[in-house]
């Protein structure tokens, strides 16, 4: 009994939110409407909504929220260390 050989499915390329020159639609949170986000919509074309943007600040509140996470933990190293 053999199996037919079936067709293996095709990689899903999984988007990248990162990219800059790659197009993505995005949805409005204030009217619900799709429109393609290329990385510099300022607002919705629709309603005007003003969107949030992804911009290096937020890489800043990450770095800043790590270090917050990681202080106490580095406090605790440099104890343990004999300080
Ligand atoms: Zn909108």
């Amino acid at each position: 009994m053999s199996w037919p050989r079936s067709s293996s499915p095709p990689p899903i390329d999984a988007p990248n939110p990162n990219a800059p020159t790659m197009p993505s639609p995005r949805e409005c949170p204030a009217c619900a409407l799709e429109f393609e986000d290329t990385g510099d919509v300022e607002e919705c074309p629709y309603c005007g909504y003003e969107l949030p943007q992804r911009s290096a600040s937020v890489r800043w509140v990450a770095w800043i929220l790590a270090l917050l996470l990681l202080w106490p933990a580095l406090e605790g190293l440099m104890y343990l260390l004999g300080a």
